[in-house]
């Protein structure tokens, strides 16, 4: 699996809750960036799911988190 097929794979589980094949799991195994691109996807998903807020406030919180997901790499 490449990262443009885990990206989509990471989308549809987010917004149609498919499961994570396990082809997608041992790529986020071994890939960082889509590690990093699931848990900023899901932090917008579960945001806006939760939060029912105006997008422009969801934003705001996305923005507020995403310093404690940041990947350990220079
Ligand atoms: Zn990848």
């Amino acid at each position: 699996m490449n990262c443009r097929h885990a990206h989509e794979e990471i989308t549809g589980i987010l917004t149609q809750d498919v499961i994570a094949s396990s082809q997608l799991q041992t790529h986020l195994e071994c890939c960082s960036e889509c590690r990093h691109h699931w848990q900023e996807q899901a932090i917008e998903q579960w945001t806006s799911r939760m939060l029912q807020v105006p997008v422009e406030l969801v934003s705001q919180v996305v923005d507020r988190l995403r310093p404690r997901f940041k990947p350990v790499k220079s």
